[in-house]
């Protein structure tokens, strides 16, 4: 769908977005209240017990690391942690789930109240307009903003099994022969957060999810992988005339397994409903499908249809009630977080905010360069940064790893930096160590050594060298000194041809400039 459609819609009506994520506690060894393992993928029904498949009295037991993850989740955004919460159940039917309920938190959640600032920057469809510059936004003098995004809860529940509509068109039941169920993903632990209806753009929705999801990442509690669906995000939109208060019915936009259908699902929705209301239409509260392919929504079920879920407290497991002192115990567990670690980058190692920003982003890669800069020291901070979002990002990408799974390790990394620093090798053979570095894993110093790479710099050797090379070009000598300056690049090419390419180019410039001036 065309942008400036969007952004011509925006101008008219305010679109109000509030957002439900679902995400699973996939670094928790065992499921929320039985002991099969937590993993993906894998032969069907191999992960499942009397438990988790809800046969007639099978007794949960609670998964305290996955209670603990989502109150450790509910403090880094701020929220309150309840003194006093609880399960329920939710009642319906639905082949994937096979106790007839899902076990689920009702009004006493475990965490709520939280708040989550996200940046946008200034231009085009991804702004507010001042009808919308409410209280939880501040501006900054270039049309960038930072809006405060409230938190309205996080509870713990339990994730369905799988459907698989066999003969179907992609996702949806249309032209299915028949259906397969694989529990072996029931029972995993799931986090729901649920926003406040404070987001106004796709745009911000997107960042919201971006920032949130590394804020997970950040925690470990989940590997928010979309495709694999242990992140999933919903999208509740509506939109109302600009400088209206009330808020108009809203649509729930399910199915969107990356940043961008989000986004752009978002931003259909906002124009559709435009378009019915243009029509003389009205927008009905229903649930809608985004399909990536079409890169549209088609209704899904409507709100009519609605069930009732007869929530009651869960029988088979008492209430909690978490003591300030425990709160406090898993306070202490929280790690640095993306933006706390950013302003770090950019204070105290001086680098640019949006290097700072991609490093601190990523744990993985802020741990490697926190350990980097602790070897090589904080002067040679910008430097390891650009080896990071350098070379050594596109060697992680095309190995699709980790870089705690790079051969190549923080001190091998501050090694090289000091290697090009002192000269003993150009930057250009400093790109050579690094390729032969990330494949044998051997240490930049010995890599010099075994390859005889040494950059030649010592001042004393490269005069002669050059003295040879101005002795055997005597015309070119008395060109460039009667004008034909841009000679030099010609005597620099002649030294390194005799120095097999190991001559530090600053030296033989700085040389050959003294002889050639004399
Ligand atoms: P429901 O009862 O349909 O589940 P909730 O009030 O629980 O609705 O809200 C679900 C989500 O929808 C929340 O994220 C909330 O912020 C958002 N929301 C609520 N009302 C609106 C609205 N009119 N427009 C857009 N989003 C809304
Ligand atoms: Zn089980
Ligand atoms: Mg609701």
């Amino acid at each position: 769908m065309a942008k400036d459609r969007l952004a011509e819609v925006l101008e008219r009506y305010e679109a109000v977005i509030g957002l439900e994520i679902h995400t699973e506690i996939t670094s928790a060894n065992t499921k929320m209240f039985c002991g099969c393992p937590v993993e993906f993928g894998g032969e069907p029904n191999m992960r499942v017990c009397p438990v988790c498949l809800g046969m007639p009295g099978a007794l949960p037991v609670p998964n305290e690391y996955a209670i603990e993850a989502t109150v450790l989740a509910g403090l880094a955004i701020d929220c309150d942690i309840a003194p006093r919460s609880q399960f329920h159940r939710k009642n319906y039917f639905y082949p994937d789930m096979p106790k007839n309920y899902q076990i689920s938190q009702y009004d006493l959640p475990f965490c709520e109240r939280g708040h989550l600032d996200i940046e946008v920057d200034a231009g085009g469809a991804s702004q507010r307009t001042d009808s919308s510059r409410a209280a939880n936004v501040t501006l900054a003098e270039d049309g960038a903003y930072v809006a405060r995004i409230g938190i309205t809860r996080i509870h713990l529940e339990e994730d369905t099994g799988k459907m698989v509509h066999v003969g179907g068109t992609e996702g949806r039941l249309a032209g299915a022969t028949h259906s397969l169920v694989d529990f072996n993903r029931a029972g995993t632990p799931l986090m729901e957060l649920v926003t406040e209806p404070d987001i106004r753009t796709p745009e911000e929705a997107r960042r919201f999810a971006q920032k949130l999801r590394l804020i997970w990442l950040s925690l470990g509690i989940s590997d928010c992988n979309m495709e694999e669906g242990s992140m999933r995000v919903d999208g509740n939109v509506s939109i109302r005339p600009r400088g209206d208060s009330e808020f108009g019915t809203k649509t729930e936009v399910k199915n969107m397994n990356s940043f961008k259908s989000l986004h752009d699902a978002l931003a259909f929705e906002i124009v559709r409903q435009a378009e019915v209301l243009a029509e003389g239409g009205r927008i009905v509260q229903e649930t809608r499908h985004w399909d990536a392919g079409a890169k549209r929504t088609s209704a899904l079920r409507s709100k009519e249809e609605a069930h009732d879920y007869r929530y009651f407290p869960e029988p088979d497991m008492v209430p909690f009630e978490f003591t300030s002192e425990w709160v406090d115990e898993v306070r202490a567990k929280l790690p640095e977080l993306p933006d706390a670690r950013k302003q770090r980058f950019v204070g105290d190692y001086g680098l640019p905010a949006a290097d700072a920003a991609t490093l601190a982003g990523d744990t993985g890669m802020a741990e490697f360069f926190d350990g980097a800069v602790t070897i090589a020291g904080v002067e040679r901070a910008k430097q390891l940064s650009n080896w990071m979002l350098g070379e050594f990002s596109a060697l992680l990408n095309a190995e699709a790893i980790a870089p705690s799974e790079s051969r190549i390790v923080p001190a091998m990394l501050a090694e090289l930096v000091g290697l090009v620093e002192d000269r003993t090798i150009s930057s250009k053979q400093a790109k050579d160590v690094f390729a032969e570095m990330a494949s044998s894993g051997d240490a930049p110093g010995a890599i010099v050594e075994l390859k005889g790479m040494k950059q030649v710099s010592d001042t004393d050797e490269l005069e002669r060298i050059v003295e040879r090379v101005l002795e055997a070009n005597p015309d070119e000598v008395d060109k460039y000194r009667s004008g034909k300056t841009g000679l030099i690049g010609y005597f620099v090419g002649q030294v390194m041809k005799e120095t097999r390419g190991q001559a530090n180019p600053q030296v033989v410039n700085e040389v050959l400039a003294r002889k050639l001036g004399g």
